[in-house]
């Protein structure tokens, strides 16, 4: 496996595009003085130790799937192989895990996002609803995927040290898990703006966090609208995407720091960390994201077009700037 170091350097080489690799620079940095990681669905986790006892095997596999679509002989090589590739990869148990993530498929009809507990810290939860809508965000990529965002004031503990071997002390950030029917909620962690930073570059990076965090409920296992085959083919196309050499990798390197004595979990985490970096990037720095690594912007576009097939990324980030402008002048009373 070759894990790739990020490749900053790129952002800094490209000519004529000094401007917004100065951009991408400044808000690295606020976001390194920020001290904030993002976390993934660790909710999740723990279904990877509940499966383990109920096997799902290749043979089932296919035989679950020819009874509702007949496969061709080539076909069902190829799924045997991708089969082969993620159990490889992940261990058998990744099988069960996108079963239950084609039985979780919701009943519950979409509704916009409840988001609570951000008055406490200065922000009003209306504005961020209407932020975090899909009206800036892709159709089918919230509404159906997510119910809560919540300010949550305590601190990570437990799971990510266990599970991504991160020692450093955590402050801020977010997370993301399954909840009722399907849907996933979101938290974020944080105490709020410091003297120094501007409002608006606050609520920027909290957007630019969103844009992961919602990432991770519209995945191989989270994605309310997928069968089982899709998911297959969903998991092998990140995977292949992630571990192949010279791959796109986060400046802040979040994806290779990733640590896990089990080896396939590990593998399985960054897959599914490079996925969300992936779409950080793709809807919080599109234009230098489809510049530097085009291969990886289109895979992010596929699969935001499935659902929404003229979501434009530049335009929807420069509405939300717009928006964030005029949210960052008003007060908030706690
Ligand atoms: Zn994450």
């Amino acid at each position: 496996m070759n894990f790739e170091k990020p490749k900053i350097e790129n952002v800094e080489s490209k000519d004529g595009k000094t401007e917004r690799a100065e951009k991408l620079k400044k808000k690295i940095r606020e976001m390194t003085a920020w001290g904030v990681i993002t976390l993934s669905s660790l909710g999740i986790l723990k279904t990877i130790e509940k499966v383990r006892e109920q096997e799902y095997k290749p043979k089932a596999i296919i035989a679950d799937i020819e009874k509702k679509q007949s496969l061709s002989e080539i076909e069902k090589a190829e799924l045997n192989k991708k089969l082969e590739y993620l159990k490889n990869n992940f261990s058998e148990n990744i099988f069960s895990q996108l079963k239950n993530g084609a039985e979780t498929n919701k009943e519950s009809k979409p509704e916009p996002i409840e988001v609570k507990g951000f008055e406490r810290v200065g922000f009003s939860n209306e504005d961020l609803k209407e932020l975090w809508s899909e009206k800036y965000y892709p159709k089918g990529w919230l509404d159906d995927e997510i119910n809560v965002v919540e300010y949550r004031d305590k601190e990570l503990k437990g799971d990510l040290k266990r599970e991504y071997g991160r020692d450093e002390e955590v402050k801020y950030g977010g997370t993301t898990h399954m909840e009722k029917e399907g849907k996933s909620k979101i938290e974020f962690y944080f105490k709020g703006p410091k003297e120094h930073d501007s409002k608006k570059d606050f609520i920027e990076t909290l957007d630019w966090y969103f844009s992961h965090e919602a990432s991770h409920a519209n995945d191989w296992e989270s994605e309310s609208q997928m069968d089982f085959k899709n998911r297959v083919d969903f998991l092998c196309e990140v995977s292949q995407s992630c571990f192949k050499g010279g791959a796109f990798r986060d400046v802040m390197g979040y994806v290779d720091s990733i640590k896990n004595n089990d080896k396939n979990k590990e593998r399985y985490y960054k897959v599914r960390e490079y996925w969300g970096s992936c779409c950080e990037y793709y809807f919080t720095f599109p234009e230098i994201f489809k510049q530097n690594n085009p291969a990886e912007f289109a895979m992010v576009d596929k699969y935001v077009k499935m659902e929404d097939t003229n979501y434009n990324p530049v335009e929807k980030l420069a509405q939300r700037k717009g928006l964030i402008e005029q949210m960052s002048d008003k007060q908030v009373k706690n």
